[in-house]
Parts: structure tokens; sequence; C-alpha cells
């Protein structure tokens, strides 16, 4: 027998070697992860369309108006239920273009279905973003009905947003955007923002910090203008980076002299994350700290044909030769589980952990942060196996850098 003719080191370190080698396989099947994947927030792209053209847009369908059928919506639900990725709660984002374009009935008829489908086996929690142009009393009517969470994209005061969120033929689109928000107000519907910031917004912490206080927003995010997808080139370079820290730090002053009343999403996430921590997630048995972005399937996004991508949401929509438009099937042919032998995915993954490493290797903040957005290392840096971006350093390093401080100065005597 050859086994007889091997020492027993010698088989140890056989088996040992076959265990390393099955590790790395099962790093790409779904058994390998723990806890348990699950889709943690399903991405609806409803429509493509936007009924405005703002500057900064990285969506290149904007103007085709495709939608969503009921078909797709009851196939993805199905999917996600029938892969056994759904546990405690199905978590419904609504979101690329203008969702609201779909139309009411539309709406009316996905929650209608999507309710039929879950029956009550666990709670459904919709989530909408919207540059609320198009809300008024019977969207109001909808959204309470259904507790659907609203996002509005709206920059700040008229002369900050008007420069970027325009009309196809160039008009701003505050008054409306607000006239939205005036219904959700006096319908007591929860909503907070999400601004871009630009250069000039820069320049304007207090008047944007008091006009979201005023409106009724409760919170509010920054997202900077990022190159991504169609957006080749963002206007916050890195001249602005310290700016932008300041802009932050302005921002959490005001929310404290404000006693709390309109949060900062950068500064509550930063200071949660510092004093918690990330979960760990166990991959082929090796730690990592928790970041959805960079797990399978725990963001899956189905455009309105069924299409379907994981990771970083932004990516489905964009064209792409390399990675087949980020396409990895379509909820209404196959499973959103057989995405494993799906070679698009594993080239696709294998990119995106071999730049979560480096982020391990070489980054200082990777324990708080997981690796960060893989969509912002491909537009940035040209791959997915890469690590710093803009977007770090302004949406993750500065946040943290600024709640640590102000940690630091809270527990000095
Ligand atoms: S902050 Fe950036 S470089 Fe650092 S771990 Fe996160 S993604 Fe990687």
């Amino acid at each position: 027998m050859v086994l007889a003719r091997l020492s027993l080191s010698s088989v140890r370190a056989v088996l040992r070697s076959r265990d390393r080698a099955a590790q790395g396989a099962a790093a790409l099947g779904i058994a390998s992860f723990f806890p348990p994947l699950q889709v943690k927030l399903l991405v609806l792209q409803p429509t493509p369309f936007c009924n405005i053209d703002c500057t900064y847009c990285y969506l290149p369908n904007r103007a085709s108006t495709e939608r969503m059928s009921l078909p797709v919506v009851e196939a993805a639900i199905r999917n996600v239920i029938d892969a056994g990725l759904v546990s405690e709660r199905l978590s419904i984002a609504w979101h690329a273009g203008e969702p609201l374009a779909a139309g009411l009935e539309f709406y009316r008829r996905a929650f209608a279905c999507i309710d039929a489908i879950v029956a009550g086996r666990y709670p459904v929690r919709h989530s909408i973003q919207t540059n609320a142009m198009l809300i008024d009393q019977d969207w109001c009517d909808l959204f309470a009905r259904h507790g659907v969470k609203v996002g509005v994209s709206v920059d700040g005061p008229a002369f900050i947003h008007d420069r970027n969120r325009r009309t196809r033929d160039g008009r701003g689109t505050h008054a409306k955007a607000m006239r939205g928000v005036g219904h959700l107000l006096r319908n007591a519907i929860p909503f907070h923002a999400i601004a871009v910031v630009t250069p000039v917004s820069l320049q304007h912490p207090d008047e944007i910090f008091r006009f979201f206080l005023a409106e009724g927003f409760r919170e509010v995010g920054f997202n900077i203008d990022e190159r991504e997808g169609e957006r080749r080139h963002s206007t916050i370079g890195r001249e602005h980076e310290h700016d932008f820290q300041r802009f932050l730090q302005r921002m959490l002053e005001l929310s404290i002299a404000a006693d709390g009343r309109l949060r900062i999403r950068e500064v509550d996430e930063a200071r949660k994350v510092i004093l918690r921590g990330l979960e760990s997630v166990r991959i082929g048995g090796k730690r990592h700290p928790h970041n959805a972005q960079v797990l399978p399937l725990e963001i899956l996004s189905v455009d309105h044909a069924g299409n379907f991508s994981t990771f970083s949401p932004e990516l489905l929509g964009q064209p792409s030769r390399e990675h087949n438009d980020f396409v990895l099937g379509n909820v209404l042919e196959e499973s959103v589980a057989s995405v494993f032998s799906n070679p698009q995915f594993q080239s696709m993954y294998r990119h995106i952990a071999a730049g979560v490493e480096r982020c391990r290797r070489e980054c200082e903040y990777f324990e708080l942060c997981g690796g960060g957005a893989p969509v912002n290392k491909l537009y940035e840096n040209g791959s997915f196996a890469s690590t710093e971006t803009a977007y770090c350093r302004n949406v993750v390093m500065a946040p943290l850098r600024l709640m640590l401080a102000s940690l630091e100065q809270s527990t000095q005597p």
C-alpha cells in the first residue's frame, strides 16, 4: 500500500495540504461563510429612467423608460426566499434612476405581490431613494400603508441644489423637491436626506445645516461627488479633502449645538464603529471584519429586466466588457445561489477578495472598514484588487479621525 510506505509526518502533511486546498476551493462556496450568507438588502431597480438630469449623475441609461414587470418582481422575491437567503426580515430598497417614475400603480401591485409571496413569514421593510419631485398625497398614502422609509436626494438650500440638480432643459428642481418634502411632513412620513457634496457645498456648511434643520429633516448623509460609472471626473479632488474634513467637523459642532435634532450619518456611523467595532464574518475559517459590499449576495441588485448582480449596488447598470456589465444571471432563469459556479462571479470575487487582502496588509483603518467599496476601487484605481480611493479618504477615514478626536477629547479629565 502506498500509504504504508509514507511516514506519519508526511501523511499529516498531505492531509494538511488537502485541507488547505479544500479551504481554498470552499472559499467560493456558499457553505464557506459563517454566519451563513443572507440577502441583507435586495435592491430593486424598477426603471433606469430619471425625470431630471443632474450634472454629477453616474447612470448611463437614465433616458430609458423601460420598467420592471410584475413577473420580475415575483421572480426576484421567490428566488431569494427559495434559495434560503432570507431569515429575519426582507429589506428592499427601490433605487436607480428615479424610482417613483415607475408609477404609483406599479408599486401598489408590486407591494401586494410581495406581501402575497412572503405571507407574513417575516417583516418586509421597503425603502426608496427619490428626488421627491413626484411625491403627492397618493404617494404618501402608499408610503404610510407600507411603512416605506423615504430618502430624499436634496443638496441643501436652492442656491446649492439648483446648480447641479436640474431638468433636461436646465431648470432647477429645488422648489418641486421641497413641495414633495412638504407632503411627507404633513403626513408624518419619516424621511432623511442624502446630499451630494461639491466644492461649493464645502464653503457653506452653516447654511446647509440650518436648511435641513429648518425644513424638518432629522438625518442627513453626505455623499461626495464621486468618480463612478459614467461620471468620469469628480469636482472633489485631493485639494478639497482637508476642506471636507472641516465641513464634517462643522456639521458635528452644529449637530451638538442643536441637541442632535439633525443627525449626521457619517459621524453617527463612525461613532458606532469605533464604540462597537465591526461584526466578524468567517470565510473558509478566516476572520474578516464585516463589510456588506465585499460579501457575495449580502447586497443583491436586480434590474428592470431581471438581471442580477452583487457587491456594490452601483455596479449593475454600468457597461463593462471585462465583467459582462456586472450581470451574473437573471432571476427569471436561474437561482441567485448559482452564482458560485459562475466563472464571471468567480473572477469578480477573486479580484474583490484580493483587494480586501491588500487593504488588510496595507491600511490601518482595515478593522474599522472591512475593505471599502469595490465600485470606487474599480472606477478610481482601475481594479477591484486595489486599495485606497477618494471615497476611503473622505467617507471612511475622515469621519473616523473626527470621531476618534472627539471621543478622546470627551474622555480627557
Ligand atoms: S479605508 Fe480604503 S484602503 Fe483602508 S481598508 Fe477601507 S477600503 Fe481599504
